[in-house]
This record gives structure tokens, C-alpha cells and sequence, in this order.
């Protein structure tokens, strides 16, 4: 079994890309499982109300089920909302209900609003549970709900579509960064970039990476994530690809995405 270095100390990282269908929940749910594989505990906070993420991991998530969305307005503690996923015991989830549709709005009138996420999942209330990497995947907007998500990580992962227009949006998802960063959450920065949906027999993905990489410079994995039937195919399941089909090359393309976000943070660590 490969196992990658536990990271000194816990990593919250937020998915985020205002643009749907960009791969932001399927990287989400694929790169939690495959650092559960290799040894990690993850913690996988879903907010978006479409609740993808949750049914990925197979947790419940009908309305009343204790979720992201009493968490944001203090209605129960993180360690009231946390399931187990069904396929690993190292794979957590706070799950999204259709509640949280409501949420942007209702958040908008509470006190110190877009603090409330980080507070929810401060150290202390996770307290007992190892805890090595937060994810929290973001809804395809910048609202309060992945404002929330900015203030309460340190890093931000954005998945990039290897498409037409893939880098629409970034400029402004990158400003937004900024405002958080000056105002809300000094911390906060762009630590990874994962290219996904590749598909290495045209050209245009490979013109696409390429920008991509000129634009972000190092902070893109060299892994990408290929364009894969059975990446799509798992959620229905109730799986991610990771325990759908193990030997897939978008299983594999995750669990090499998990090692090499693992090992930069062992570098960094070394070097300081
Ligand atoms: P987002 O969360 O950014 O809206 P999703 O992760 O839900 O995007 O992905 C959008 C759609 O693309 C989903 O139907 C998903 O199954 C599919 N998809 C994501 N990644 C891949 C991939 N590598 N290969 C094939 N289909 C993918
Ligand atoms: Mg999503």
C-alpha cells in the first residue's frame, strides 16, 4: 500500500471555480478518497446545495439531516454533522442538503457571516478525530456560501477544464481571491491548479494546458485528470472512482494528483 507523508499540520483547501461542470465535486470526492487510500483521514465538507459530493460518498442527505447548512447558521456542532463515508472509515463528510439553497440569502443578516464556516471547524471542534486534510467543494458561484470556504481554508485548489474558454472566470475567481485575502483571511492563497476532462488525442487540450501552465506557473500538477467514462460513471453508485474501478486511469490519475499535493507540502516543510 502507498501511504504519503502526513502533513505537519492540518490542511484545509477549498475547490473552488465559479464555472460549473468544471470538475470542481468530482475533485473533490476522487482526491479525499485517494489520500484516505493512502492514509490520510479527509474531511469532505460538501456546500453546494446540489449535495454531489455527498451522494458521491454515499452519506445521507435529505432535508433534516444534520448538514452544512445547520453548521453555517449554529444550529449543531461539526462533530454532529460528520458521516462516514461507506467505502473507508479515513473518508469523512459533512454532507449538503437542500437547505442550504437558502442559505446565501439567509446568511446575508448574520452576524460576522462570512467567518462562520471556519468557525464551525475550528481545531478544537474536531478535536478527537486526526483529522490530516479538510476539502470543502464550492457551489459554481463566488457568493457568501464559497466566500465562507475562502475564509475558512488556507489553500485554494482550482480545477481547470482542459476546454474552449477554460480560463473565463479565473480573473475574476482570482480577484475575489484577493479581497478575501486583504480583508478576511491573510493566509489564503492559490497553493494548487489540477487540470481535468484531458483529452490527450486533441489538440486543443494540449493548447489548453499549456496556457494554463504559462498563466499559473508551478502551482499546476503535473498529473492531469484524462476524460473518462468511468470518472462520470461512479456518483451514480454512490462511489467515487476510486473504489468504482481502482485500476481505471482516472482512479489512477487521482490517487497521483493526491501523492503529488501530499509531497509539496513535505517539500515546503523541508525547506523552512
Ligand atoms: P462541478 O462540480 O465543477 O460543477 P463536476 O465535478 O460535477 O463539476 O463535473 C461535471 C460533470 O463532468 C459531471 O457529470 C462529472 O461526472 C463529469 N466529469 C468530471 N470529471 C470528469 C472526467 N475526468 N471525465 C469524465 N467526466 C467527468
Ligand atoms: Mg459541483
Amino acid at each position: 500500500k502507498v501511504t504519503v507523508p502526513k502533513p505537519r499540520e492540518q490542511r484545509i483547501i477549498t475547490i473552488a471555480n465559479q464555472k460549473g461542470g468544471v470538475g470542481k465535486t468530482t475533485t473533490t470526492v476522487n482526491l479525499a478518497a485517494a489520500l484516505a487510500h493512502q492514509g490520510m483521514t479527509v474531511l469532505v465538507v460538501d456546500l453546494d446545495p446540489q449535495g454531489n459530493a455527498s451522494t458521491a460518498l454515499g452519506v445521507a442527505h435529505h432535508s433534516g439531516v444534520p448538514s452544512s447548512y445547520e453548521l453555517l447558521i449554529g444550529e449543531v456542532a461539526v462533530k454532529d454533522a460528520i458521516q462516514t463515508s461507506q467505502h473507508s472509515e479515513r473518508l469523512l463528510c459533512v454532507p449538503a442538503t437542500i437547505d442550504l439553497a437558502g442559505a446565501e440569502i439567509e446568511l446575508v443578516s448574520m452576524v460576522a457571516r462570512e467567518g462562520r464556516l471556519k468557525t464551525a471547524i475550528h481545531e478544537a471542534a474536531l478535536a478527537g478525530y486526526d483529522i490530516d486534510y479538510v476539502l470543502i467543494d464550492c457551489p459554481p458561484s463566488l457568493g457568501l456560501l464559497t466566500v465562507n470556504a475562502l475564509v475558512a481554508a488556507k489553500e485554494v485548489l482550482i480545477p481547470i477544464q482542459c476546454e474552449y474558454y477554460a480560463l473565463e472566470g479565473v480573473g475574476q475567481l482570482l480577484r475575489n481571491i484577493g479581497l478575501v485575502q486583504a480583508h478576511l483571511n491573510p493566509e489564503l492563497h492559490v497553493s494548487t491548479v489540477l487540470l481535468t476532462m484531458y483529452d490527450g488525442r486533441t489538440k486543443l487540450a494540449d493548447q489548453v494546458a499549456e496556457e494554463v501552465r504559462n498563466h499559473f506557473g508551478d502551482v499546476v500538477l503535473k498529473s492531469m485528470i484524462p476524460r473518462s467514462v468511468k470518472v462520470s460513471e461512479a456518483p451514480g453508485y454512490g462511489m467515487t472512482v476510486l473504489d468504482y474501478d481502482p485500476g481505471s486511469r482516472g482512479a489512477m490519475s487521482y490517487m497521483d494528483a493526491g501523492r503529488e499535493l501530499a509531497g509539496r507540502a513535505q517539500l515546503k516543510q523541508d525547506a523552512s
